[in-house]
């Protein structure tokens, strides 16, 4: 089984979209509400040690569910005709206005937000600072909710799609919503197929995926649904051969100077050039006039407020535009190569200098290598992230000799040992490939020449991680647990997305090679 995401544009009535902005609304006072439960309890803690802080997803759900029907979230005073005064708890009356799913969603946010700001406490994690978590302000945080797919009392599921019409995806209270993206790949998923059942010993009728979640986000000006779908493997014929079939090598990925990506074998044979697409310097240009265009306009003006529109959908784009680009670019490496190699990502953003274009690949490179860890596992390759020491760039792809000086104008490597002159880029990535196949390879398969000085090159460095090859194990009998939720990113319409439980393997920092 593997986790992919479905995302679909839609195409909500002006009734439909209200309600979509009243249930992100929900889920920011869920959110909120629950944060204060939290602080409260904390605060009443050091006054009285026996108070307990909900902190995880379950304890703050039925904190927040008992507080809901409580009077502390509604009360009306009725007067009767004697004049006698009652006082009436109804709790929060709109509750029922939106799925009760919102809340629950939002508060095992809060309790994932908690536990990595517990986490990054008590371990004093490197790298990006967690702090305590904030409020959800409206305007400043991305409207957006969660709704987790439950089976109703008929036996159906509650989020559904292609019910009526093909292009329409069902969810509990706000109805069917047309989307504007053809449906066909999930809907094929979704079909009931005839599957053999050890349990029952015969063929049983059964869709071959489900649907996790649904999370429902704006976009600039457009509302979108993420679908996490559980899905079976690829198929065979569509996997590579297994880990130990196939001698090819590896093929290194480096960052090119003048294209996004260049990949290439050990020998120095160049095998992918990807270049980044027009539009987005076209773009960048227009989103600095529609910046200046807002914070020209005077505050709260309704020029602001369509400036501020028309800034979101430019930004939008781009990051539609980047997004698409990067899925094409790591589904050709991960489909047509078995195994890569990368630079290890803090190396990337110390060498190069911080232009404002390099600072957008560098976090387009980081997608890059996340993306590749997932399809590599998806597709039975491998993707070995090279040590952060290696200086792949200046050493010579021939014959091993680091060099001392390269500047970052010069586009070839011209080794003054052996002689070799290659492309800049092609050289680092083949540096790459032969650090990892010196490695990982079986020395009767690595190439003669990684006998040389290169081996001693590389055998001192730590590899930081390798993403298993093995498919995830399958949880097909579990129903989706609070904890195991996965992270809602949404990649691109179609069959893209990530396995389940978060970042892959290859980015959990140092940790021993984990090769089957
Ligand atoms: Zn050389």
């Amino acid at each position: 089984m593997r986790h992919t995401t479905f995302r679909f544009t839609l195409d909500p009535t002006p009734e439909q979209e209200a309600l979509l902005a009243r249930h992100a609304g929900a889920s920011r006072f869920a959110y909120n509400q629950c944060l204060r439960f939290v602080s409260e309890a904390l605060a009443t803690r050091q006054i009285n040690p026996s108070v307990t802080v909900p902190w995880s997803g379950f304890d703050l759900i039925s904190a927040f569910n008992a507080w809901k029907r409580s009077e502390n979230a509604g009360r009306v005073f009725i007067v009767a005709q004697d004049g006698m005064i009652t006082k009436r708890s109804v709790g929060l009356r709109w509750r029922r206005e939106v799925s009760a799913q919102v809340f629950e969603e939002a508060a095992v946010d809060l309790g994932r937000a908690l536990a990595a700001y517990a986490k990054a406490k008590s371990v004093g994690l490197q790298g990006h600072r967690v702090g305590f978590p904030t409020p959800r302000r409206k305007g400043r945080c991305r409207d957006s909710f969660r709704l987790r797919n439950r089976i109703g009392w008929s036996g159906r599921c509650h989020i559904r799609i292609a019910e009526g019409h093909p292009r329409t995806v069902v969810l509990p209270v706000v109805g069917e919503i047309r989307v504007h993206d053809d449906t066909r790949r999930l809907r094929r998923l979704l079909r009931p197929v005839e599957q053999t059942e050890p349990s029952i010993q015969g063929s049983a009728l059964a869709p071959r995926a489900r649907i996790l979640f649904a999370t429902v986000a704006r976009h600039g000006h457009r509302w979108l649904i993420s679908l996490n779908v559980e899905a079976p493997d690829f198929h065979a014929n569509r996997r590579h051969l297994s880990s130990t079939g196939g001698d090819n090598g590896f093929v290194g990925v480096d960052r090119g100077l003048a294209a996004f990506a260049v990949a290439a074998t050990a020998d120095g044979l160049e095998v992918g050039r990807f270049h980044a697409p027009k539009p987005l310097a076209r773009r960048l240009r227009r989103i600095q006039r529609r910046a200046q265009a807002v914070s020209r306009s005077k505050r709260g003006s309704r020029n602001r407020a369509k400036a501020v529109r028309r800034l979101a959908r430019e930004h939008a784009r781009i990051a539609n535009i980047r997004r698409h680009f990067l899925h094409e670019v790591s589904s050709q490496l991960a489909k047509t190569h078995g195994r890569l190699a990368i630079e290890d990502l803090a190396t990337a953003n110390l060498i190069r200098n911080r232009h404002l274009s390099r600072a957008i690949a560098d976090a387009g490179w980081a997608e890059l290598a996340r993306q590749l860890a997932y399809k590599a596992a998806w597709c039975g390759g491998e993707l070995v992230i090279c040590d952060r020491w290696f200086a792949s760039t200046k050493t010579c792809s021939a014959c091993g000799t680091p060099k001392q000086q390269l500047g970052l104008a010069e586009r070839t490597f011209q080794c003054s040992l052996c002689g070799l002159v290659m492309d800049r880029d092609t050289n680092a990535a083949a540096n790459l490939a032969a650090w990892a196949d010196a490695l990982y390879m079986p020395a009767a398969q690595a190439p003669d020449r990684q006998a040389g000085g290169r081996v001693t090159n590389a055998s001192g460095g730590e590899v930081l991680g390798v993403a298993s090859m093995a498919p995830k194990p399958a949880l097909t009998k579990e129903e989706p647990t609070l904890w195991r939720t996965p992270e809602p990113r949404t990649p691109e319409k179609g069959a893209v997305g990530r396995p389940y439980g978060g970042r892959p393997t290859g980015f959990t920092g140092a940790g021993t090679p984990t090769r089957r």
